[in-house]
């Protein structure tokens, strides 16, 4: 952001903040197929069921929705066993870690995560006027929650725990995350970034649910923008004790979720097996993706979510160009790394094809 010396004066905390850049389309080409893996984009088409409920609910656009998202919180509060009470709907989780942010954290109060983790998070802090606390991640690409923990302040208000860590893929593990939440003092915010949740397997993976159960000072965050397929439509939720689910819905605007989004996510809840079925389909293409790099040499990471990380250093940017010359974006981050997305099967084997490449090169 640019420092005006005239006009409007804005708050300081926004000096120098980093804009969120999101994963480039692929450029349209007439002679070739190209795929989009810089996301994290569900790939398949969204079921008829989702389209046919959000195309329904359209007809009543001239109305504001339900403000409470009263429905679609009853069904979630049936199904998770959490009283409605302790929910809070967002136009995405990340609209909701703002508001938790700007919930818990006067300017100078201390907001930590591990790092590369989420990018939002950084600019999120930022915004609320936070000062942002990294902790470098630990071998494998993984969270070093007792170094997180012993980073632990007076003015720590915030410690968010991304698992499975979106752009590395790891999870934490409930052991440690319990271990971690006995040591976090009562009055500091632990935050759990489900995100990539449906795609889990490993049975030693965090539960960030019967955590929150256990803990009054945990907060989960979950979305419908990747297993159920609704990235475009903004709808996600937090689940907390009181005061801090009350906290953040004083601070979400009005009517954040509409009502094509709270019907389009109530026909994802309907038709969850059949979602989980694609997800399925995504959980073993990424075992062959991550499979594939191995064996071309890359040093990838563990992942649970539907991406993989490839730590490519000083040839993180040439490598995503070479893969979006031959059809497929990827997402680089500065000169840590590309996160790839697992797409569809045939968009995964023209990016192993791309890589398998780019290794012979290297050579
Ligand atoms: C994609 C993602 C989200 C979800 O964001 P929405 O605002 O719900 O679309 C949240 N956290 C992480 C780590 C993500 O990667």
């Amino acid at each position: 952001m640019t420092d005006p010396s005239t006009g409007p004066r804005l708050r300081r905390a926004l000096q120098g903040i980093p804009s969120y850049k999101p994963g480039r389309p692929a450029a349209a080409a007439t002679d070739r197929p190209t795929y989009k893996l810089s996301s994290n984009e569900n790939p398949f088409p969204p079921l008829p069921a989702l389209v046919e409920a959000a195309h329904e609910a359209s007809r009543v656009m001239n109305r504001y929705p339900d403000l409470a998202c009263g429905r679609l919180v009853g069904t979630l509060s049936d199904r998770l066993d959490v009283p409605p009470g302790h929910f809070a709907m967002g136009t995405g989780s990340v609209a909701l870690l703002y508001h938790l942010l700007q919930a818990t954290c006067e300017p100078g109060d201390e907001v930590v995560y591990a790092w590369r983790s989420f990018e939002a998070y950084p600019i999120a802090a930022q915004v609320a006027g936070a000062t942002r606390i990294e902790v470098p991640l630990t071998t494998g690409a993984r969270h070093d929650l007792p170094a997180m923990a012993a980073s632990i302040t007076d003015r720590t208000r915030v410690v968010i725990v991304c698992t499975p860590n979106n752009p590395t893929g790891p999870v934490v593990t409930h052991e440690e995350l319990a271990d971690f939440c006995a040591q976090v003092p009562r009055e500091v915010l632990i935050v759990v970034d489900e995100a990539y949740l449906q795609f889990v397997r490993d049975p030693a993976a965090a539960d960030g649910l019967a955590l929150y159960r256990d803990h009054p000072n945990v907060c989960v965050l979950r979305t419908f923008s990747k297993a159920y397929c609704l990235a475009n439509f903004r709808v996600g939720y937090a689940i907390a004790h009181d005061p801090v689910a009350e906290a953040l819905r004083v601070c979400t605007p009005p009517f954040a979720v509409s009502s094509v989004a709270e019907e389009a996510a109530l026909a994802a809840l309907a038709c969850e097996n059949e979602l989980l079925e694609q997800v399925e389909v995504l959980v073993k293409e990424r075992a062959r993706v991550t499979e594939g790099l191995r064996a071309l040499g890359f040093d990838v990471p563990a992942t649970e979510a539907n991406f993989s990380w490839l730590p490519l250093g000083a040839d993180t940017q040439a490598f995503a160009r070479a893969c979006e010359e031959g059809g497929v974006v990827v997402r680089p981050f500065d000169e840590d790394g590309c996160r790839v997305s697992v797409g569809e099967p045939a968009a995964n084997d023209l990016f192993l094809d791309l890589a398998g490449r780019w290794a012979a090169r290297a050579r």
